[in-house]
């Protein structure tokens, strides 16, 4: 019993820091442990660390952390590539080692040690396409194209210049800071592809990421499956009900079940709870990247979004503590009329704030949702690269 209660720990506790990590910045998450937990691996951590270094090794200890973190965050490098790359080998390893002597069994034809490599051999495709692809670098040849292909809306997006490229900015671009590019239509910058994701390679990250939620979800079938073969093969449910005369129900024999699989198997299990997780947390992700795929919005853009519609919520405020400051002065200047400067106070405020409310909710009008089917070709089909794009000349607003 003390090594399920290992196991169940250990999963809990992934769960935790991998979600906690991830996730924890998400507003649901918010004045939860989980996102104070989020706030000290992400930040607080490396805070004690820098501190501990500089007492320890006082400034030039400090200086080399800090030199490696800016290695590791300000510029490109392959670091996440080769954790992902390690990832994926080592799991597929442990996965062969422990189960390919099981295949074929009961429920697993011997096929799944083929299909298993090539469903791998089409991740690392998937993750190579998009991390050596394109995402869409604006320069002086293409920056008419991607000016022609994404109109400013001229509310999150107005013409201007690029300060590091000196070229024009087209709406939707950013200039990524880590590659030192601008790129159309950015989402945002994916440490673990080392590479932009963007108007040209969105499509290549979508099917990695659903591509490897599939692939865990295959492997924990498949690993399930192996085990009920073993169960079945070695006839424990017989020996349960006939030698030890356990009832033959699912609540009866599924403890000693449990129990025989977990000392019997504990790699396998492992394997199991690590692909849930990860398939959870890919199929999170992934959700995520679809809705704003279907919506025709951004990353970058929900957050310029967010900071629009904060400094018109400020803007709103402003302008209702002015009409009670003026409604105030005045009720001061004619008391007589102090009830319905009151009141038309109120009604100012009150009547302002619907007013400014119903524009709110239309504040997050986006020029560039076409409706879903639309939106979901844009994806496959850049704009940029249509034919009707290539040669049309820039649109002044
Ligand atoms: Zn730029
Ligand atoms: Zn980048």
């Amino acid at each position: 019993m003390a090594v399920q209660w290992i196991l169940v720990l250990h999963g809990l506790a992934t769960l935790l820091v991998v979600i906690s990590f991830l996730c924890g910045h998400w507003p649901i998450f918010h004045g939860t442990p989980i996102a104070g937990f989020h706030d000290f691996l992400t930040f607080g951590a490396y805070d004690y660390f820098l501190r501990f270094v500089g007492v320890v090794c006082g400034d030039r200890g400090t200086n080399a952390v800090l030199s490696v973190e800016r290695y590791c965050c300000d510029r490109p490098n392959p670091t996440l590539q080769v954790i992902y790359l390690a990832i994926i080998g080592v799991t597929y390893y442990i996965v062969a080692k422990s189960c390919f002597m099981y295949i074929p069994g009961y429920y697993l034809s011997g096929v799944h040690r083929y299909t298993s490599f090539l469903a791998v051999a089409v991740g690392l495709l998937l993750f190579l396409w998009t991390s050596f692809s394109d995402p869409g670098t604006v320069n002086a040849e293409n920056v008419q194209r991607y000016i022609s292909a994404y109109p400013y809306d001229n509310i999150i997006y107005s013409e201007k210049e690029c300060s590091t490229c000196k070229i024009p900015k087209p709406a939707r671009s950013k200039h990524c800071s880590v590659c030192n590019r601008c790129v159309a239509r950015f989402d945002h910058h994916c440490g673990w592809m080392n590479n932009c994701i963007g108007e040209k390679n969105m499509h290549c990250f979508m099917a990695f990421l659903f591509w490897h939620f599939l692939i865990c979800i295959y492997g924990v079938v498949a690993i399930g499956l192996v085990l009920a073969g073993q169960l079945k093969e070695s006839k424990i449910v017989q020996i349960l009900t006939v030698y030890y005369g356990i009832e033959n129900s699912f609540r009866s024999l599924a403890p000693p079940i449990v129990q025989w699989l977990v000392a019997s198997y504990n790699t396998q299990i492992l394997l199991m709870v690590f692909l849930g997780v990860v398939s959870l947390l890919l199929a999170g992700f992934f959700g995520y990247h679809a809705k704003l795929c279907l919506t025709n919005i951004t990353t970058n853009e929900t957050f310029k979004w967010q900071e629009y519609i904060s400094w018109q919520k400020k803007l709103r405020e402003a302008r209702a503590s002015a009409a009670a400051l003026r409604a105030g002065d005045n009720s001061i200047m004619n008391e007589a009329e102090a009830k319905p400067s009151k009141r038309k106070c109120r009604f100012l405020c009150l009547g302002g704030s619907t007013v400014e409310d119903s524009k709110a909710n239309n504040l997050k009008n986006n020029r560039y949702d076409k409706g879903f089917a639309h939106n979901i070709i844009e994806i496959i089909f850049p704009l940029s690269t249509r034919r009707s794009f290539k040669h049309s000349k820039p649109k002044r607003t």
